[in-house]
């Protein structure tokens, strides 16, 4: 091939939020990229081939490859993230105990007693109640 080959390593800083709680990550990653510039009065017929520009070669579509490519799908602050409480939203890495009691909510009580109430009476689910 007519060009130049071009080899490096890229050092880039990461800044993002954990997809399990949410927590901001600040994160160093290294991406290596091997990428040919053909040169600019080269025939050569593939129009994928990124082209030197007289001496200059411009490494940004490169460098953005091969940074993207390398950055997690789902970036955690650390690998056994426990994520966030279900129930209030609370980060469990700050409090591993962290729990709810079983007692059901009182707004809920009314609707199980129903329930219950269903069940003695022959075990029929509830439908709906309206016509
Ligand atoms: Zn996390
Ligand atoms: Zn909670």
């Amino acid at each position: 091939m007519e060009g130049v080959l071009v080899t490096g390593t890229a050092q880039a800083g990461l800044e993002g939020e954990c997809a399990r709680c949410l927590e901001d990550i600040s994160d160093e990653m290294v991406a290596d990229f091997q990428e040919l510039f053909v040169y600019e009065e080269s025939d050569a017929e593939e129009d994928e081939a990124l082209r030197m520009e007289g001496d200059l070669l411009d490494l940004e579509p490169v460098l953005r490859d091969a940074v993207v490519l390398s950055l997690p799908f789902q970036p955690l602050c650390r690998d056994d993230c426990p994520g966030l409480c279900v129930e209030c939203g609370a980060r469990l890495a700050d409090d591993p105990d962290h729990q709810h009691d079983e007692a059901i909510d009182p707004r809920w009580a009314a609707l199980q007693t129903l329930g219950e109430a269903t069940d003695e009476e022959g075990g029929r689910t509830p439908g709906p109640t309206e016509e």
